[in-house]
């Protein structure tokens, strides 16, 4: 009898094998989620040597390799540099309701931006450059999801 494997053909298929995974956030992403989730603010870095703040705050500058010891307070607030409006919704992706979107928001104070959920906006309403606001969650656990999402600066209600 002949054996399988000399006879026949190796097909493969491609795949993806998801493996949950759990890690430490560190010293400078839980400094930066502790301040997020207890007291509703946003921290970035500061580079010694060319001076960028850095929101996500970095441990070290990714173009002098600087420690970046220096904590800086930024605004909740910031300009909403791009965008794009989702126009499907999915519930792992979305977890906004209605319209909602993902937005690169750079924080006053920062001078980088980051990317996260756009919310509370019309269509149409949204463009780059405008002032965005976070929005946060009522019950927050330390995750950059403490912010559910940003909305347009409308002022004081
Ligand atoms: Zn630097």
């Amino acid at each position: 009898m002949d054996d399988w494997r000399e006879s026949q053909e190796i097909l493969v298929m491609d795949g993806r094998i998801k493996v949950p995974y759990t890690w430490s956030a560190g010293e400078v992403g839980t400094t930066y989620l502790e301040a997020l989730r207890d007291d509703k603010r946003f921290m970035g870095t500061r580079c010694p040597e060319c001076g960028v703040v850095y929101h996500i705050p970095r441990m070290h500058c990714p173009d002098c390799f600087a420690a970046c010891a220096e904590w800086v307070e930024l605004e909740p607030q910031g300009e909403l540099v791009t965008y794009t409006v989702a126009r499907k919704h999915h519930p792992q992706l979305s977890p906004v309701e209605g319209l909602f979107g993902y937005g690169v928001i750079k924080l006053e104070g920062a001078d980088t931006g980051f990317l996260h959920l756009l919310g509370e906006f019309a269509e149409g309403e949204l463009s780059s450059g405008m002032t965005v606001e976070a929005v946060f969650a009522d019950e927050r656990e330390g995750s950059v999801l403490d912010v559910r999402y940003f909305r347009p600066l409308r002022g004081v209600e």
